[in-house]
C-alpha cells in the first residue's frame, strides 16, 4: 500500500482518490481473469462460476494515487438485482466479451441498456470501456461493421459512434493490455491527469 504521506518526492504519487469499477459480461469471457490479474498477477486456468467478488487495488498512475474497488459480477442474468447496484456503485464499467463465444458480443447491448437506464436514473454518465478478450486465440475476428455510406469501419469506430465508449482488445492468458483497460478509465475519470487529447482523427469525423 502507499504511504500517502510521503509527497516530498516528485517521484511520489501526490493525490489520492477513490473509484469503484464494475466488470460485467457474459459468463466464461474472462472477467474474473482480468480481474485476478490486475489485483494479483495470477492467471486462472479453471472456470468457477462468480456470483459476485469484490477487490481493492491500490495504484498509481501519471504520479497520483488510486485505490480502486473493483466489482466481479457474475456473467448470468440470474442476478438481476446485484448487478443493479454494482452499477449504481460504479464510476466506470467495463464490459467483457470474447471472440470464442461470439453470443458474449450480443449480450453486450443488454448491458448497456441498463447502464444506460442506470445513469438516466441517477442523472450521471460513466466511462464505459468494451473489452474483447481471449486476443490470443487464432483464427478468431471482429465482427465487421459498415457506417452509413457502406464503408467499413473497424470495431473501435462503431462501438465509439454507437455508444461513445472505448474499446480493447486484451489477453488475460498473456497480460495483454490488461493494465491498459484501468489506465484508459482513469484517464476519463481524471482527465486533468492524462495526457494532452490528440485531435480527432478526420478521416474518422468523415466515416461518422
Ligand atoms: P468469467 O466467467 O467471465 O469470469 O470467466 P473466467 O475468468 O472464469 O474465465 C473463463 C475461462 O476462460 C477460464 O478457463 C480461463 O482460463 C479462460 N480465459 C480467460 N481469459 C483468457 C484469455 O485471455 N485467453 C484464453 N485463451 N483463455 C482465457
Ligand atoms: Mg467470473
Amino acid at each position: 500500500m502507499f504511504n500517502i504521506e510521503e509527497t516530498d518526492s516528485a517521484n511520489t504519487p501526490h493525490y489520492f482518490k477513490k473509484f469503484t469499477i464494475a466488470v460485467f459480461g457474459d459468463s466464461g469471457v474472462g472477467k474474473s481473469s482480468i480481474v485476478r490479474l490486475l489485483v494479483s498477477q495470477e492467471h486462472i486456468t479453471k472456470h468457477e462460476p462468480t456470483v459476485e467478488d469484490f477487490y481493492v487495488k491500490y495504484m498509481t498512475h501519471r504520479n497520483k494515487a488510486y485505490e480502486i474497488h473493483i466489482i466481479d459480477t457474475s456473467g448470468t442474468y440470474e442476478f438481476p438485482a446485484m448487478r443493479r447496484i454494482a452499477m449504481e456503485k460504479a464510476d466506470a464499467a467495463v464490459l467483457v466479451y470474447s471472440l470464442d463465444k461470439p453470443n458474449s458480443f450480443s449480450k453486450l447491448d443488454r448491458y448497456m441498456e441498463e447502464i444506460t437506464k442506470c445513469c438516466d436514473d441517477r442523472n450521471r454518465k460513466i466511462p464505459v470501456i468494451i473489452v474483447s478478450n481471449k486476443s490470443d486465440l487464432p483464427n478468431l475476428s471482429e465482427p465487421t461493421f459498415y457506417n452509413s455510406y457502406g464503408l467499413k469501419i473497424s470495431i473501435c469506430v462503431h462501438l465509439e459512434v454507437k455508444w461513445k465508449c472505448l474499446w480493447l482488445a486484451t489477453s488475460a492468458k498473456f497480460n495483454l493490455n490488461v493494465d491498459t483497460i484501468f489506465n484508459k478509465l482513469l484517464d476519463k475519470l481524471n482527465p486533468q491527469g492524462s495526457a494532452p487529447r490528440k485531435k480527432a482523427s478526420f478521416i474518422r469525423q468523415i466515416l461518422r
